[in-house]
């Protein structure tokens, strides 16, 4: 492979990790979703040869793996074209899908093109919750049906689920029934509270007596599994529960670079949401993007930071936290995270943990991820917005 990596700037990874978000296209409308509020105003997508000239790019500045995701890929047409010119390109390719919509003769399609992997997203562990979470009737049965497949055509499978409040309390069944259609890893990450779950943010926060039970029930099932079964159990806590903040992306601009269905290159996929310009990968080369760009530098290193970070002795280890949940929360990106215990702003982590703790439901109905709301949230940030609307394909 040729890689540039002898001419690297001091202290920049490359971009080891590539993650394409091929569409906002979605037949599902989560309310966690991670794409941006606004992606409604985003409907521009690459064509073919552009996504194939950004995979060509990142692989010669050192990409290794490739992650097809949206919205939902499988609504790209080319996608197993885009499969066979990364797998040629030498990536590990890994489909990231809500399963909707994908059929046997796809799934045999991607593995001839040489797909590597593939993760099925799941909402609960029954048609009920399933459906209601996603906002879309038929989800829970189509799921199984692909999951099913999936495993029969011999790829590894990462099932999917992200935790909140509303399904948390299933959790034992949630592994059930991942244990049931062997998964090979399933991720059972809490939700993180940018974009559509933060708005959703009442709705979606477990209580600490609720994340505690579900970390002891997983690892019942660990121990249950061990030796007997090859499914890896990984459970991620919401770092709302945590005093110090994660080392958000491995740092700023460091090792993971997203590219949006429009061509924006990001350093994280939810970057979209802060008031930084990002270039294009049809305006620029990916190595002016990454070594040379505005938005790519901003948060580089550490002269940016303000206290307490500047002067702190852990800024090494975290960076200062999630630049997009500083943003989210305080108004200003360069804050620390107010996960951080040490932050002027924490009181607002834990007033919303203090709130998850209380036994009433939240109030009003969860803002879904669909086309109108997008539209509504663009124009006025309304509070007033449009419920699920039942298999809306877009
Ligand atoms: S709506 Fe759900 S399935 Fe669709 S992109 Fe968002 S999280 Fe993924
Ligand atoms: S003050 Fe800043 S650098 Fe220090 S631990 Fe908190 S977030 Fe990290």
């Amino acid at each position: 492979m040729n890689c540039i990596g002898s001419n690297l700037p001091e202290g920049v990874g490359q971009p080891l990790w590539l993650l394409a978000e091929l569409t906002y296209r979605c037949p599902l409308q989560c309310p966690y979703c991670s794409n941006p509020l606004n992606y409604d105003l985003n409907k521009t997508e690459l064509s073919t040869e552009q996504w194939i000239e950004t995979f060509r790019q990142a692989r010669k500045m050192g990409a290794a793996q490739l992650g097809f995701s949206g919205g939902e890929p499988l609504l790209r047409d080319d996608l197993e074209q885009l499969i066979k010119a990364a797998r040629e390109l030498g990536f590990y390719t890994n489909l990231i899908t809500s399963g909707m919509g994908l059929t046997l003769e796809r799934m045999q399609a991607f593995k001839e093109a040489g797909l590597d992997h593939i993760q099925v997203s799941f909402q609960a562990s029954d048609a009920e919750m399933n459906d209601y979470l996603s906002g879309n009737k038929r989800s829970f049965q189509e799921k199984l049906e692909v999951a099913r497949t999936v495993k029969k055509l011999g790829y590894p499978m990462v099932f999917n689920c992200v935790i909140h409040r509303e399904n948390i309390d299933q959790i034992d069944k949630i592994i059930e029934l991942s244990l049931a259609l062997e998964s090979d890893y399933v991720e059972l990450a809490t939700s993180q509270y940018y974009g559509w779950a933060l708005k959703n943010r009442d709705h979606l926060l477990p209580s600490k007596a609720q994340l505690v039970a579900a970390e002891a029930t997983t690892n019942r099932y660990r121990e249950q599994i061990k030796g007997k079964s090859r499914t890896k159990l990984i459970f991620v806590v919401p770092d709302y529960y945590e005093e110090r903040p994660k080392g958000c992306m491995n740092g700023w601009g460091n090792l993971f670079l997203t590219i949006t269905p429009d061509g924006t290159a990001l350093p994280c996929h939810s970057a979209r949401e802060l008031p930084i310009q990002f270039p294009k990968v049809t305006e620029e080369s990916i190595e002016s993007i990454w070594y040379r760009s505005t938005g790519f530098n901003h948060f580089r290193g550490y002269g940016w930071m303000k206290e307490p970070c500047r002067s702190c002795d852990e800024k090494e280890k975290d960076f200062g936290g999630c630049r997009c949940q500083a943003f989210m929360l305080t108004g200003d990106a360069s804050n620390a995270d107010p996960v951080c215990a040490k932050s002027p702003h924490h009181h607002l982590i834990t007033e919303a943990r203090d709130n998850a703790d209380l036994a009433q439901p939240a109030q009003g109905s969860m803002i879904y991820r669909n086309r109108k709301n997008s539209q509504q949230l663009s124009q006025t940030q309304a509070a007033d917005l449009i419920p699920a609307q039942q298999v809306e394909m877009e």
